[in-house]
């Protein structure tokens, strides 16, 4: 459709068009709570509840897992022949596709992101995850090793079994895809908790891998708070593993329980406080800042790798102070999330949104200078949105600096060069991502060697296809996403010998 057509009174026609699916998906069909509770799922850009959505707990977890066991052992998925697979997940991913408007719709009136980014980034970005995996399904391979002559050994590579999906808020369809890929492109059954902020669009993803020829009880979806259905799915002993995106905290409750349960894998894929360095001898400041800008505001600042730290070459500060200061204003315009023209909507919550705000007080208490932003959207005191802000003359040790604020809040630090930008990018809890701004090739390898970070950006900020690998070092935890590795994440490996004799 050509991109004219979509217009405010387009989305919000749509919005007001759609039916909610609010049950949990279990078997191929529709199920409530076994005791019928329900819990409010709400719209932050007005305060109001969009739908009530059933608050699963351990019988329905019990329930999802049972059914996913039961598809696992009879082999409809697990031992489907191999291009049989990939047509469904090929023909799911074009569903997911020819529904974008839908998806578009459902997240972002249920976590506030501007309804174009969903079109234009996590649509695409779903899409490309799932036809991704399913084109790996008959590259798959085992291996033959060298063995003396009276022994055959092999390697096969198999699933897991029954695995538990636990995906956060900020990208709600496109976290549940990464996952979802590899897990069903290497024959799992899956249980998806989604997030209850965001639980709207996860059961028109099981639908339509229903349509796409996916057996039922192979995708099941069960929603829930996390610490009643989350919990009860990392506690289940019949679970092979968990693979979560989330906070840090829970990543490492998650580790606790499976501990407690049955020793089930647990990938993790946690938070970030990502340094962007811009070096004094970067001769293109405009894209430094513009990357910058976007790298830090883009989706609300609701971003695992969100740069929310800049350093930056005392001998450029100033003047990268002033651009930045003048790119936001020209780039970012806080509003409805269904107007075309947003590119900042609400934060996920009031909750959250209160919590940014406490973070910009400590940030002012620390003696940190507030540039710009720090306030609401005067003209919608019912959204929960947040001002793009800026604080300068930050150290690293400032809260600010050390704490994952999940909003629109940078930190700018002023740096003396390199050996000094790697010494503070380093000293965090956090790994996940770490971008330089710099022309001399020594420094950007040196740079790209040194720092604590799984994902490393010369030049640019979040760029990357399916084809690079996405997790961090440290409390980022030990996941990888995306690309040929993910499908590790989602096998293991079983060892034959044969006795020839
Ligand atoms: P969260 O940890 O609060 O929740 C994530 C999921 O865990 C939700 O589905 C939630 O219901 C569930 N959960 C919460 N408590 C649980 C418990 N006790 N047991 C089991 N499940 C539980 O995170 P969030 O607020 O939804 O998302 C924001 C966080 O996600 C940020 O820290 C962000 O950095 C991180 N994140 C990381 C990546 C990455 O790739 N590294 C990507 C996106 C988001």
């Amino acid at each position: 459709m050509d991109a004219s057509t979509y217009t405010i009174d387009f989305w919000r026609a749509k919005a007001g068009s759609l039916g909610f699916r609010t049950k949990h998906f279990i078997d191929g069909a529709y199920v409530d709570s076994a005791d019928g509770r329900t819990f409010p799922t709400i719209n932050p850009a007005t305060g109001g509840t969009i739908a009530e959505v059933a608050r699963g707990g351990a019988a329905e977890i019990d329930r999802a897992v049972a059914v996913a066991r039961k598809a696992y052992r009879s082999g409809i998925w697990s031992r489907m022949e191999p291009r049989a697979r990939m047509a469904v997940l090929e023909k799911f991913s074009a569903l997911v596709e020819s529904h974008a408007e839908e998806f578009a719709v459902l997240d972002s009136l249920d976590m506030g992101k501007p309804v174009m980014d969903m079109m234009n980034i996590d649509i695409p970005g779903s899409v490309t995850a799932l036809k991704f995996f399913s084109e790996t399904i008959d590259k798959i391979e085992g291996a033959v090793t060298a063995t003396a002559s009276n022994a055959l050994h092999y390697i096969l590579r198999q699933p897991l079994g029954v695995v538990g999906l636990i995906v956060p808020w900020n990208y709600p369809l496109m976290m549940a895809a990464w996952k979802l890929g590899p897990a069903l492109a290497t024959g799992n059954s899956v249980v998806l908790k989604p997030a209850e902020q965001s639980p709207l669009s996860a059961n028109l993803l099981a639908e339509l891998f229903i349509e796409a020829g996916g057996p039922a009880g192979v995708f099941n979806v069960v929603h829930g708070l996390g610490e009643e259905a989350g919990k009860a799915l990392a506690l289940h002993d019949d679970v092979d593993k968990i693979g979560f995106t989330g906070s840090t905290e829970v990543g490492k409750l998650l580790m606790i329980y499976a501990g407690q349960s049955n020793m089930k894998r647990v990938s993790t894929e946690c938070g970030g406080k990502t340094p962007q360095i811009v070096l004094g001898d970067y001769d293109d400041l405009d894209t430094a800042v513009t990357y910058a800008v976007n790298g830090i505001y883009g989706n609300q600042g609701e971003v695992c790798n969100a740069g929310s730290r800049i350093l930056v070459e005392k001998s450029i500060h100033d003047d990268f102070v002033e651009r930045f200061t003048a790119r936001t204003r020209e780039n970012f315009v806080l509003g409805d999330p269904l107007d075309p023209s947003t590119t900042i909507g609400p934060l996920v919550t009031a909750a959250h949104q209160k919590r940014v705000l406490s973070y910009i007080d400590i940030g002012r208490q620390e003696g940190a200078a507030l540039r710009f932003g720090g306030g609401t959207l005067a003209a919608s005191p019912e959204g929960a949105f947040v001002e793009p802000t800026l604080f300068t003359g930050v150290d690293n040790g400032m809260r600010i600096a050390r704490e994952e604020i999940f909003g629109p809040v940078a930190a700018i630090i002023p740096v003396a060069g390199l050996d000094d930008a790697i010494e503070i990018a380093n000293d965090s809890i956090y790994g996940l991502a770490a971008s330089v701004w710099t022309r001399d090739v020594g420094k950007a390898h040196r740079f790209a060697r040194d720092v604590e970070a799984g994902v490393v950006w010369v030049n640019c900020f979040d760029h990357g296809d399916m084809t690079s690998i996405w997790g961090g070092f440290k409390q980022t935890g030990n996941g990888r996403d995306k690309c040929l590795e993910a499908l590790t994440q989602y096998s293991q490996t079983k060892s034959v010998w044969l006795n020839l004799g």
